[in-house]
């Protein structure tokens, strides 16, 4: 079974914490024990695990990476988003994390992120996850 997080970005480049969205879904699966798969279908966002305790965190990544990729470089693409797809590609589309007794086996400072590069949109994370009892 897939499970869909609705996901609404606010800003161009947005990170979005969806640590408790994902450990809400494992909740309701009722799932103990096993693996976690998150996937981005879309082609201008992409997915990271980071510090979620210090917020400078997330907005050192977001601001450095607009400095590998800016905004107004040379591309080729004529929609205009080219660096929103170079900067998903870079994190990339899909993480996965292991499940013990029911919880996410993240480290004690590390959050997961839906990084939004073309915002503001509606997106949507899936979650499938494969349970080991
Ligand atoms: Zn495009």
């Amino acid at each position: 079974m897939i499970k869909e997080i609705p996901i609404k970005s606010m800003a161009k480049t947005e990170f979005i914490d969806i640590t408790d969205h994902v450990q809400n879904a494992i909740n309701e699966l009722n799932i103990k024990k096993g693996v976690c798969y998150l996937f981005v279908p879309h082609t201008t966002a992409g997915i990271t695990i980071n510090e979620g305790a210090d917020p400078s965190v997330k907005k050192d990544i977001e601001e450095q990476l607009v400095k590998l990729v800016p905004f107004d470089g040379s591309y080729h693409h004529s929609e205009g988003n080219s660096p929103a797809h170079i900067k998903a590609s870079l994190l990339g589309f899909s993480t996965f994390i292991l499940i013990e007794e029911g919880r996410l086996l993240l480290g004690t400072w590390q959050s997961i992120y839906f990084c939004e590069f073309d915002g503001p949109r509606n997106r949507r994370v899936s979650l499938k996850v494969i349970r080991e009892e």
